[in-house]
């Protein structure tokens, strides 16, 4: 699966203004100048009932059509450079008239026959990007921006380093996300909050987003109410399946794991949900700041030891650095 529809749906929408934004331009253009230069509109009339004619002549074909094909060719010819002239006397480019695309190549369709455009490419990531960022609600995390001076360089209680031991899973992250591939390994980040999961989580997506595969981002709360409104259907008209989304996608990434509400509900669907994409070998990164018997009591031993044993855990250390962040400012 590559992107949700909600991001088709935003990329069409941005191809379908550009398109109008042309087109009317050149609307806007063409009136401009037949009130300006009557001559014009003669000459569009003319090179259009002459493309017409040419057109019969080519089907219909018979003993003249070469010749009128070739009388047609030079007519058109001069009506062209009468409309350039023409044009130049109004200090206006000889291509004044035409629809000018963002995309010349595919004309702001998004498409070049059933081959998607380059440009449809970008505007998917864009939004995909801006999608995930929105939900982590972190603005653009990167790896650049991931700073390992805000941990501290001196041993901790358990006599670790943290600024070495996050460089270390900075190192395993950035080489994960080069290698990223859409049957690769599950994640699980661990430690306390403001030590920089979500940002390394998101910085993985950045990368996965930009090679083109598609990841949705959310933390388990915000998952399971859509989980749980679609399963009373309180959002009928909902055009985007969360369930199949979460399911299905090349990159889940599932943050705050244990902050949610919990019910029988919402167990039973994280239970679910981590089943299925293991099952079907799809990578998911879940971030937690529970440790492991604070997830068994609330998932069950059978659950935790499957999230523990079959992802590649990371634990993270140091000082929470959003406090950090605001005792600066
Ligand atoms: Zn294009």
């Amino acid at each position: 699966m590559g992107y949700s529809k909600e991001i088709y749906r935003l990329a069409q929408q941005e191809l379908d203004r550009r398109r109008n934004t042309a087109r009317d331009t050149a609307e806007k253009h063409q009136a401009e100048i037949y009130s300006a230069i009557p001559r014009i509109r003669e000459i569009q009339k003319e090179l259009a009932d002459s493309g017409l004619r040419a057109v019969q002549a080519a089907i219909y074909g018979g003993p003249n059509s070469p010749q009128a094909l070739s009388s047609l060719r030079i007519k058109n010819q001069a009506l062209q450079m009468e409309r350039v002239k023409l044009l130049e006397s109004a200090r206006l480019p000889a291509d004044f008239l035409e629809v000018h695309y963002t995309c010349p190549k595919c004309q702001d369709t998004g498409y070049i026959i059933n081959r998607r455009c380059e440009c449809l490419e970008k505007l998917l990531r864009r939004f995909a990007y801006r999608q995930v960022s929105e939900s982590g609600g972190l603005g653009e995390c990167r790896f650049e921006n991931f700073l390992l001076s805000y941990y501290p360089d001196i041993p901790n209680q358990d006599g670790k380093i943290p600024r070495k031991i996050m460089a270390g899973i900075l190192n395993s992250c950035q080489e994960y996300a080069r290698n990223f591939l859409p049957n690769g390994e599950s994640l699980l980040f661990r430690g306390h909050t403001g030590l920089g999961k979500t940002h390394l989580s998101l910085a993985i997506a950045y990368e996965a987003i930009e090679k083109g595969y598609g990841v949705y981002y959310a933390s388990s709360q915000r998952l399971l109410d859509k989980l749980q409104a679609k399963q009373f259907q309180r959002q009928a008209k909902e055009d985007t399946d969360y369930q199949e989304m979460a399911e299905n996608c090349d990159l889940l990434i599932l943050d705050d794991l244990g902050a949610e509400y919990s019910t029988n509900f919402t167990v039973a669907a994280l239970q679910n949900l981590i089943n299925v994409r293991l099952t079907e070998s799809r990578p998911t990164i879940v971030s937690t700041n529970l440790n492991t018997s604070m997830l068994t009591e609330r998932y069950g031993e059978r659950s935790v030891s499957r999230l523990l044993c079959s992802y590649r855990a990371f634990t993270f250390c140091g000082d929470d650095i959003r406090m950090i962040k605001r005792m600066e400012h």
